[in-house]
């Protein structure tokens, strides 16, 4: 069987980097290319020392596009770039694994017709750790019986958006299943701005931005006594990884787009 051509988007980030070492360990899959905005025209060797292989860097995306043969875009960079490189991965026949968050609802949509007037397969993940999908399939599930819930996520502080793209998939999965609800006392006065945080058909998010930390997200189920906490730690990057090893490969036989890894499986 051929190995799947994979370009990186972003690979000298902090998520790009792992990237870039997954798909060289992986045997089915070949790194033929990087996009970087700062190194056009370097060898991804020259800007990461582990790499040996010379992969070249490309500045732009319709460079690197129109320049190679890949199968699989994954894009690990940020929210504004990251959304014109998958429409234009779309555009291209390339198929885009999309690690970057803080899409609008706006742009998902466009997406979403794109993949399907062109019948590309598109994976857009807000997190590929498989333990924080199953803490949103269980919170989704919790909420049934326990409706009033709080999310609180915790990200390292150069995190660009907010409420993280989890805490959104989370309310969003939860809004499915229970009734629509304002929470806390209707007469509620925020003396500081933001106390309550935000505010998705009445669940509440809380983001905290710290040093130290890396991703982490705990969804609160108050009953009438009691209380649930599902907690999800990623203690590095490396724990998304499996995720997008998933996703490269699924992508393969998609032709349509997916949004969120719970839809991948069982
Ligand atoms: P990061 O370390 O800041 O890396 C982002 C990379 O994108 C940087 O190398 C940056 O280059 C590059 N970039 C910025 N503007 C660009 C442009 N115009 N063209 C090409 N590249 C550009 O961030 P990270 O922690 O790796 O996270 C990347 C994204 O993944 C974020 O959206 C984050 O929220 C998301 N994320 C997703 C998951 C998941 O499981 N789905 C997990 C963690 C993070 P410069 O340094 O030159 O700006």
């Amino acid at each position: 069987m051929s190995k799947i051509k994979v370009a990186i988007a972003g690979p000298r980030g902090r998520m790009g980097q792992e990237a870039v070492k997954m798909v060289l360990e992986t045997d089915q899959f070949e790194l033929v290319g990087a996009l970087d905005h700062r190194h056009d025209g370097k060898l991804l060797q020259d800007i990461l020392p582990g790499v040996k292989d010379e992969i070249p860097i490309y500045g732009d995306i319709k460079s690197l596009l129109s320049s190679l043969t890949i199968d699989v875009l994954v894009d690990l960079t940020t929210p504004d770039v990251g959304y014109l490189h998958t429409k234009e991965a779309i555009m291209h026949g390339v198929r885009p694994v999309v690690g970057t968050t803080g899409f609008t609802q706006d742009q998902l949509s466009e997406l979403r017709e794109l993949a399907e007037e062109k019948g590309i397969g598109v994976i857009i993940a807000p997190n590929f750790a498989i333990g924080a999908i199953l803490m949103m399939k269980f919170a989704q599930m919790a909420s049934k019986y326990l409706p009033d819930v709080e999310i609180i996520e915790m990200h390292h502080d150069q995190k660009l958006d907010a409420p993280s793209g989890t805490a959104i998939k989370t309310a969003e999965m939860i809004q499915q299943v229970r009734e629509s609800k304002q929470q806390g006392h209707p007469d509620e006065k925020e003396i500081v701005t933001g106390a309550r945080g935000g505010d998705l058909d009445g669940i509440h998010i809380h983001s905290v931005r710290l040093k130290g930390l890396v991703a982490h997200q705990q969804v609160m189920l108050g009953g009438e006594g009691q209380l649930l906490t599902l907690k999800h730690d990623s203690f590095n990057r490396a724990s998304f990884m499996s995720g997008v090893k998933m996703c490269v490969e699924t992508i393969m036989n998609l032709d349509t787009l997916v949004y969120g890894l719970e839809n991948l499986i069982d």
